[in-house]
């Protein structure tokens, strides 16, 4: 039996575990890292557009700061989001850019003097500053005020992914690939590691750690049209949620992307947007304004999703043998402008569907309609990352739900929160680690690798059944994920969701695998995982078909409205009974009277769709009292911001930002 110790234990080695290890070891604490695949092919390779950060450098970022980038965070948000953990987020986002610069991420840089953009779908000059040249520059995105998300080309999730894995390698981190967390080991409310699987010889092994971080991605794979990775499964959540003591954060907050291209759901990043590509229907006619006339293309992801759906809805789609879809024109953009900045666009388009964009008119047009795309819920933590339910038990990346970004987040502000919160919560992990001592008794080690082993065999050991296989009841599960619970949700099928998926867990509990062997077994591997997914898709459905209000990504047609009144909280599900096939919810309230920016109306669609708290308006006089006696008294933004929301950091952290014209203001 292989047991294998260490202070910081990182189960997952995308962007977020990475950047947590990184952070742990260079804090003088031995840290290993875990990875169902080497670490560079990790999901976050696969981000293309960009990384929000309030640097300000291009003329089209001026103004802005952290202030900005955190209105548009609550907004994007609809306010579902941890408002601390947005500042917190804001503050360090600047640092971590620099840094990733430092480490050898080549951003794309501001170049001096005029440049042809695309605004409005409007060919138009800007010109940059002659100080600016060289510094890291920004696109525009969904949602934002500022042009804030820095970039590479389109390939940015791949350079920082090298950045921060060589980083890693430098740091002497332990990477042990082709591992995968099964369980963790819980004893007494406090975690002392995991029994892992190793992929190629079929082994169990344990790790042993004072902390264990769950950095393991979303999981997209739940549903079958998904712009996600295929090892983005779950199993990492499903592995805190089958603790029974530690709980999910609103599983139900689920993003779909508006421009997943037909029919092989492949993201087309939402810089083709941002850089001023343009949605059309099938007359050619560009319809977002005429549904969103300020944001227009570039409304926030869940606004986009919603209103294509409902043009297609409408008798506007495309017809095709893969289903209606619309069209992405980035034609307009030119063809320079495609072949240096969104290049791996073109390659996808031209690979997969044999269009080239850059082509002008209807030839360059690219079929796309939204698919799933990433999961705001997740792992349960503390501003400090930290598990409220396990001792010793973090969580951070897209896996968590820390809560950055509420119920929907911005496009940008994922791959920056993995390398932020890998910042910070390896900060407090570090801190865990060295107040702690590890004492556990080694028997029950043994007995939790007995425990998975002894369930391996059972597996492997059920009877032959000519019923459903894992892969069809995993397909089964998909397509409900994708026909019950997606952009339009309503009661009646949510409900027929839940049951369904119920139904499918007992079954998938009891399936049998037809190839026996105990080493590299796909098949095997998806008896013990698809159990686990649709524990998550449970939570997902069961999370919805509660939530009677539409907010952000989440949009109920029987409950149109978002509620400030009963609806301001956080799901929190729990699977307390391992033999339930329902898990228990729970809400946690967000205080409107500790808010900065108490709710408001967000700026889409129609005014008078929010049932009001009477409490927002009542914080948001006392907000603007402390504001208006503070700047009476001279005081700066950041001393009016931290009378109004106090919040922590690690110290390197908690320090200004520089920008160009303005210093440290
Ligand atoms: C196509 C695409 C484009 C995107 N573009 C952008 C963008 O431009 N900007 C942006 O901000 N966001 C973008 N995103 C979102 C962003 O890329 C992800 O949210 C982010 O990279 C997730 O990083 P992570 O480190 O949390 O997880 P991942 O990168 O998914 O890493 C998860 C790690 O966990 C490991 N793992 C999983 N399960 C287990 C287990 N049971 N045991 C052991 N190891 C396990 C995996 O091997 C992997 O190493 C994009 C997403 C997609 C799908």
């Amino acid at each position: 039996m292989k047991i294998h110790y260490c202070d910081a234990l990182v189960i997952g080695g995308g962007l977020a575990g990475l950047r947590v290890a990184v952070q742990t070891q260079e804090k003088g604490l031995n840290t290993i890292v875990l990875s169902l695949v080497p670490v560079k092919r990790s999901h976050s390779a696969a981000a293309q557009g960009g990384m929000q950060s309030s640097l300000a450098n291009t003329v089209m970022g001026e103004g802005d700061n952290e202030d900005v980038h955190f209105a548009d965070t609550v907004k994007g948000s609809d306010w579902g989001c941890d408002q601390v953990v947005a500042r917190m987020f804001v503050t360090t986002a600047p640092k971590a850019t620099r840094q990733l610069a430092e480490w050898g991420v080549p951003w794309t840089r501001v170049r001096k003097g005029p440049r042809e953009v695309v605004i409005n779908a409007q060919r138009t000059t800007i010109v940059e500053k002659e100080e600016a040249h060289g510094l890291i520059n920004a696109r525009d995105f969904g949602g934002t005020k500022k042009w804030r998300t820095c970039y590479t080309a389109d390939a940015t999730g791949h350079t920082m992914l090298y950045g921060v894995a060589n980083r890693a390698i430098r740091d002497e981190v332990e990477i042990h690939e082709r591992k995968e967390l099964l369980r963790l080991i819980v004893e007494e409310g406090r975690c002392y590691g995991g029994i892992v699987r190793d992929l190629i010889s079929g082994e169990i092994e344990a790790y042993v750690a004072k902390a264990t971080c769950i950095a393991t991605g979303g999981w997209g794979r739940i549903y079958r049209t998904t712009t996600n990775a295929v090892i983005c499964e779950g199993t990492g959540q499903a592995a805190v949620l089958e603790t029974g003591l530690a709980a999910l954060g609103n599983p139900e907050a689920v993003q779909f992307h508006p421009t997943p291209i037909v029919p092989s759901g492949i993201l087309l990043t939402e810089g083709c947007r941002g850089d001023g590509g343009v949605l059309r229907d099938v007359d050619g006619h560009r319809f977002m304004p005429d549904y969103e006339p300020e944001k227009k293309d570039l409304a926030s992801r869940d606004v986009v999703s919603r209103r294509m759906m409902e043009h297609i809805r409408k008798g506007k789609g495309v017809s095709s043998p893969f289903g209606e879809h619309l069209w992405l024109d980035i034609s307009i953009l030119g063809r320079e402008h495609i072949e240096k900045n969104l290049r791996d666009v073109r390659e996808i388009a031209m690979t997969f569907n044999g269009i080239d964009p850059a082509d002008p008119g209807p030839k360059g047009w690219l079929p796309v309609r939204p698919a799933q795309h990433y999961s705001m819920g997740g792992i349960h933590t503390k501003p400090t990352g930290e598990s409220p339910d396990i001792a010793g038990l973090f969580s951070c990346g897209e896996a968590a739900c820390w809560d950055l970004h509420g119920f929907n987040r911005l496009g940008g502000n994922s791959v920056a929160e993995t390398v932020v919160s890998g910042m910070i919560v390896g900060s407090y992990m570090a801190d865990y680690c060295r107040r702690e001592e590890l004492r556990i008794n080694t028997r029950l080690v043994r007995e939790s690798m007995e425990r998975e082993e002894a369930q391996m065999r059972s597996i492997l050991a059920r009877p032959e059944r000519n019923g459903m296989s894992i892969f069809d009841i995993k397909r089964r599960m998909q397509v409900i994920m994708d026909e019950k619970v997606g952009i339009f949700r309503s009661g009646d099928t949510l409900q027929e969701a839940v049951d369904e998926l119920q139904e499918l867990l007992k079954i998938s509990q009891k399936v049998s695998v037809r190839y026996k062997c105990p080493k590299a077994n796909p098949e095997l591997e998806q008896a013990y995982r698809v159990p686990r997914m649709l524990k998550i898709a449970i939570s997902v459905a069961y999370g919805a078909l509660l939530r009677t209000e539409s907010r952000g990504a989440h949009y109920r047609e029987d409950y149109t409205k978002r509620d400030d009144l009963h609806w301001l909280k956080r799901t929190l599900v729990r699977w307390r009974d391992p033999e339930a096939t329902l898990p228990e919810v729970d809400y946690e309230a967000l205080e409107i009277m500790k808010m900065e920016m108490p709710p408001a109306f967000r700026g889409y669609g129609r005014k008078g769709q929010i049932i009001e708290n009477p409490l927002s308006a009542k914080r948001q006089e006392e907000v603007e009292a402390i504001r208006k006696r503070l700047e009476a008294e001279g005081k700066d933004r950041f001393e009016i911001q931290e009378a109004l929301m106090p919040f922590e950091l690690p110290e390197d952290y908690k320090a200004k930002n520089e920008r160009l014209g303005v210093g440290y203001a």
